[in-house]
């Protein structure tokens, strides 16, 4: 699974590094981004649960 951010959308809250700082942490800008190419099997279900809670619907499957 690939997943990336929006940031456009992203506002910063900080939700997604905190549920799952394996897939996601803070860029420059203050902004969130995927640190990750693929996201692990044992990552993918705090990964969901980031991509379910994100307040602005950031992050994004990236299907191939
Ligand atoms: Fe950005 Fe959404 Fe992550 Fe908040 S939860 S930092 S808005 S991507």
């Amino acid at each position: 699974m690939k997943l990336k951010v929006d940031q456009d959308k992203c506002i910063g809250c900080g939700a997604c590094v905190s549920t799952c700082p394996n897939v996601f942490d803070f860029n420059d800008e203050g902004l969130a981004h995927v640190i990750v190419d693929e996201v692990k099997d044992e990552d993918k279900e705090n990964a969901m649960d980031a991509l379910k809670s994100c307040p602005t619907d950031a992050i994004e499957e990236v299907k191939e």
